[in-house]
């Protein structure tokens, strides 16, 4: 058949050779790219790229897989920001594994929808292993279940909405309280908003010196909030907050939630890598308290994006998402005992992503993804130590995962905005250079650099290096403003 029929790019029997050799070709192209790839990025703008995209005349096809991928070296693959680059220090992107990516090959491949049964069979049993699995592994007890979901905003929404449904003045949004620490993600906030909350609903809680949630100040407000007529909705603890990967107090928050019969949430997206680890499991210490858990394969399971899932230790509370259409899961399949994963999820056509993880844990297993996990919480500890050494920088907290929050301090610099200034521009040269991408956050009310290590091929080396680099960006926009203001 022609390349010119369309019938001749449907995926089928008949096709099947045509696919082989696309997805060949697709693989053979991204290996060389990574293979030559010697920067994290190359450091081009929106303005020089977009001419590139727009020049694209969508109305006429290239008939031609090999031409299309040409074609995409110039418009993605040669400028994309490469997160398996060791100096690609940025945000929560982690090196994705071989076996999780040929998991994604076959499931959209094949193209299961875990909706209903009848349109994934095996699929929605091995999501439903994993799901227990995890569950196992936090140690929720035998009515656990869980669902997976597109990622951690998703997963904080259910758990909010099951514990809104389950609060005992579920009728009454705006007496309705939510508890969480300053240095919380903010889909918390967006997903009160989302149900309905009022907009003061979110109460965010102080934390100490190491960005953990004071639970002195939690069991003072939420003592407060009872006195006024409020109604504690849920208390979300993070194990593994976005910027410092500090871990609350679990077991200490779980003392609080059980005291005010209050749905405790943890936020594990970041911090769900120490289920698989040796040496740090213990910090997750208290996580089988909680009554839903959050969890982020896609970022600390060197998984690609998405894949992530929600867990409760009663399996009942699920029940607040469930909706039966005739045309899909009619309510006789709930008594037929048909498993329909729909009945559990936000979401309804839903890809295969549990694929993934099924494929990581067949090829290597959980123990290797720990040890990975390990590594990078290791290098973290030992960049920490280089940071505090270092007169050129100040660091916010020794690390309890894998992030570093630090600025450089120029030596005879004492205004605060120039630091500021020094540090964001850093920052930006950094990027425009494409030598290495950190990311920048703010504390005390003031500009920081930030590292998140996912990548086990980083070493101290280039953390070292970065740094040199971050300090002569930060002395070059210091030493021309200087000369300017002369
Ligand atoms: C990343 C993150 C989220 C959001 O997860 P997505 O997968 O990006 O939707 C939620 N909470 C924490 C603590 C995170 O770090």
């Amino acid at each position: 058949m022609s390349l010119l029929a369309p019938r001749s790019h449907l995926l089928n029997g008949l096709n099947a050779e045509a696919y082989r050799r696309c997805i060949a070709e697709g693989a053979d192209r991204v290996a060389t790219q990574l293979a030559t790839t010697e920067h994290p990025f190359t450091g081009i703008s929106p303005q020089r790229l977009a001419p590139a995209i727009d020049r694209v005349d969508l109305d006429r096809p290239l008939h031609d897989p090999s031409a299309a991928l040409d074609e995409l070296e110039e418009t993605y693959l040669r400028d994309a920001v490469y997160f398996h680059h060791p100096r690609y220090l940025a945000h929560l992107n982690c090196p994705v594994v071989i076996p999780a990516v040929l998991g994604e090959a076959v499931l959209s491949a094949v193209n299961s929808s875990l909706d209903t049964w009848d349109q994934s069979a095996g699929a929605t049993l091995i999501e439903r292993r994993l799901i227990d699995w995890t569950a196992e592994r936090i140690g929720l007890g035998p009515a656990a279940d869980g669902i997976f979901t597109s990622g951690g905003t998703q997963s904080n929404l259910q758990a909010l909405l099951l514990a809104r449904e389950e609060s005992k003045d579920a009728g009454e949004l705006g007496k309705l309280r939510v508890f969480a620490s300053e240095c919380s993600h903010f889909s918390v906030q967006k997903s009160a908003k989302l149900l309905g909350l009022s907009p003061d609903s979110v109460v965010s809680v102080p934390c100490d010196n190491t960005k953990r949630m004071r639970t002195a100040a939690l069991a003072r407000e939420l003592e407060r909030c009872v006195r006024e007529g409020f109604t504690p909705m849920a208390v979300v603890a993070t194990a593994g907050t976005t910027d410092f990967g500090s871990i609350d107090p679990l077991p200490e928050i779980a003392e609080l939630t059980e005291r005010y019969d209050t749905w405790l949430h943890v936020d594990a997206a970041y911090g769900c890598g120490l289920l698989v680890s040796h040496k740090n499991r213990h910090l997750l210490d208290g996580l089988e308290r909680a009554d839903s858990v959050t969890v982020d394969y896609h970022k600390s399971f060197f998984q690609p994006v998405s894949s992530s899932a929600i867990l409760v230790r009663d399996r009942a509370t699920l029940r607040h998402a469930t909706y039966h259409a005739d045309y899909l899961n009619p309510r006789r399949t709930v008594e037929e005992r048909i498993p329909n994963q729909v009945d559990k999820s936000l979401q309804t056509t839903r890809r295969f992503d549990a694929l993934k993880l099924w494929m990581t844990l067949r090829v290597m297993g959980a123990d290797g993804i720990g040890e990975l996990f390990d590594e990078v919480c290791a290098l973290a500890s030992d960049g920490w130590r280089m940071l505090a050494l270092d007169p050129r920088f100040d660091v916010v907290v020794e690390p309890q995962l894998s992030t570093l929050v630090f600025r450089y301090i120029p030596a005879d610099v004492t205004e605060p905005t120039h630091i500021d200034r020094a540090n964001l521009y850093a920052r930006k040269a950094l990027f425009a250079s494409g030598d290495a991408i950190v990311a920048g956050t703010k504390a005390g009310g003031r500009h920081y650099l930030k590292f998140t290590l996912l990548n086990p091929e980083t070493t101290i080396a280039d953390i070292a290096a970065v740094l040199d680099l971050i300090a002569d960006h930060a002395e070059q926009y210091l030493g021309d403003t200087l000369v300017r203001a002369s």
